[in-house]
């Protein structure tokens, strides 16, 4: 057997992330690795966390990269904001509110569950009820982008009835952030984590995080200490503190910090605002032409995510026929069920850099094409025309 370097297909990843990374981040990850306390890398740290100050929209000066993917994010938020034996209450309508329940668990802490149908975002009425029944409750958790389903919870209001309640929150953005608005300080987020392969669209492996002056005192406040070692904020920040030591605490994934850097530099060119309505541009395309084709989405227009466009796979089609044919055919990536909605839809994913008018179209046609082929019950030549009519309604060119 003879060993070769590897060289990955050209994939388009419409899924539910990894997207595609533009060449940017690419070449950024490919400089020459220095020291992790090398002092032009510890100025590359200090942009890094003025970058994300920016696309969390905080002035939290606890924000930074943990140095591992999206869960480990959100681990960080449950390890140092839960105690054992604390009341926390979870939201949970999808897999990822789920994750936060075990979460919960393994900190030693009380899981108080409130379900909300998959599809759905989070009823903030059910909470408010829930909370007034547990006025013990120290910390309100949700998911703000389900991506399990595509729904998109109203984060400003859930955080509002936590904090009538004075709990802390705990939210998760990893498929929010850089997609749609998410914003830190205004609506009172507590502890937020995200993921740099969803909407900033960067090569998976980190997780931003961000912890408000309240969710702070609250781990200063602990009886004992983190369980986690690595995951132990007051030792994170001897190393990425502004004006501490910068003690050695691990050695920081230094090449794909380089690539979340030019990542966030992406973003703060565009800037927030127009990430956002070019987010809702593509998918108001993708949708028009979804529809016209006959393809039902599954969660209900007012709360579905723009980055992320679940629909329903029509009956008899073989779900991961489809998938395979679009792969190996038009090297196009598009998502399976997740949990309960498993071999029941696909997840369609616009995020960040893949959220562009090339992708919407190329997906459209790969798609008709595969389920033509496949015998599916679909309206055929109407997709396209529908997209592009909805680029013109948008005052573009088609
Ligand atoms: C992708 C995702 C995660 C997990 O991120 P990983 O980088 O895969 O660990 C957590 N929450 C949500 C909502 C996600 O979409």
């Amino acid at each position: 057997m003879s060993f070769v370097p590897f060289r990955p297909p050209r994939r388009i990843l419409m899924g539910p992330g990894p997207s595609d990374v533009p060449p940017r981040v690419l070449e950024a990850m490919a400089r020459p690795t220095i020291g992790h306390l090398d002092p032009a890398f510890i100025g590359l740290m200090e942009e890094i966390k003025g970058l994300l100050q920016y696309a969390f929209r905080t002035g939290n000066p606890m924000t930074l990269p943990v140095s591992a993917p999206g869960s480990a994010g959100m681990e960080c938020c449950f390890a140092n904001l839960v105690e054992p034996g604390d009341k926390v209450v979870v939201c949970r309508n999808g897999v990822f509110g789920g994750r936060m329940v075990e979460n919960v668990v393994r900190m030693g802490g009380e899981a108080v569950v409130v379900d909300d149908p998959w599809g759905r975002a989070v009823d903030p009425d059910k909470l408010r009820e829930t909370l007034r029944r547990h006025p013990d409750a120290k910390v309100v958790a949700f998911v703000h982008a389900e991506t399990s389903t595509g729904a998109l919870s109203d984060a400003q209001t859930l955080c509002a009835v936590a904090r009538e309640f004075g709990c802390l929150t705990l939210v998760d953005t990893v498929t929010s952030l850089g997609g749609v608005p998410v914003e830190v300080d205004a609506w009172g987020i507590d502890a937020v984590y995200a993921g740099t392969q969803k909407c900033l669209s960067c090569a998976p492996g980190l997780a931003p995080v961000s912890f408000s002056e309240r969710a702070l005192e609250k781990v200063r406040g602990r009886s004992r200490p983190v369980q986690s070692w690595f995951l132990d904020l007051s030792l994170v920040m001897g190393y990425w503190g502004s004006g501490t030591r910068r003690a050695y605490h691990h050695t920081a994934p230094i090449n794909a910090l380089y690539g979340l850097h030019e990542a966030l530099l992406i973003l703060r060119e565009e800037g927030l605002e127009r990430a956002w309505a070019r987010h809702r541009r593509h998918h108001r395309a993708l949708r028009a032409g979804l529809e016209a084709m006959g393809l039902a989405f599954v969660v209900p227009e007012a709360e579905r995510l723009p980055q992320l466009n679940t629909v329903r796979i029509p009956e008899g089609v073989d779900d991961a026929a489809v998938r395979r044919r679009l792969l190996e055919a038009f090297d196009l990536e598009i998502g399976a069920g997740l949990g309960e909605l498993a071999g029941r839809v696909w997840r369609i994913g616009l995020m960040g850099h893949g959220c562009n008018r090339h992708n919407v179209l190329y997906c459209l046609a790969a798609l008709e094409a595969v389920l033509s082929e496949a015998g599916a019950p679909i309206e055929r030549g109407a997709a396209l025309p529908a997209a592009m009519a909805a680029y013109a309604g948008d005052g573009e060119a088609p």
